[in-house]
């Protein structure tokens, strides 16, 4: 199967050249031997990531699943710290699970970690990890 990129000269609307190279290649389209430079995708502009998170936590629309489908969407920086996991992290007189610092983008990515980390805590294997995201430290600008 062919790239098929539609290939324009400066100046161009219109184009009947096309990629001639194997789909998914590496490095410029090709056309006849002509080669034609990819477009660079702009950077991600930071102050456009600050706005978008300023405004959502301004109208309490904060939500982690929406920062994952927000255009800049980045990873966040989360210090977990637990007060007591199962029978033998934290409870009678056994000290609670080390805190976790993990990267995640959304609620369920951040839940994964924490089940992963808190699963040798849980004896019976088919416990179900229950992950309170309202009782989470939430560190201000990633940092943790
Ligand atoms: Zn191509």
């Amino acid at each position: 199967m062919k790239c098929e990129e539609q290939l324009f000269n400066p100046g161009e609307r219109h184009s009947s050249r096309d990629c001639q190279l194997q789909l998914g290649h590496a490095g410029h389209h090709e056309y006849f031997g002509q080669t034609y430079p990819r477009p660079v995708p702009a950077e991600p502009d930071p102050d456009v990531a600050d706005l978008i998170e300023r405004a959502a936590r301004k109208s309490h629309a904060w939500d982690l699943d929406e920062m994952a489908t927000a255009p800049g969407a980045t990873q966040t920086k989360y210090r977990v710290t637990y007060q007591r996991v199962g029978r033998h992290g934290g409870r009678n007189g056994s000290p609670a699970p080390a805190p976790l610092t993990v990267w995640a983008v959304t609620a369920d990515g951040l839940a994964k970690h924490i089940a992963k980390d808190v699963r040798p805590y849980i004896l019976s294997s088919g416990a179900e990890i229950a992950v309170d995201l309202e009782a989470l430290q939430v560190a201000e600008g990633g940092a943790a």
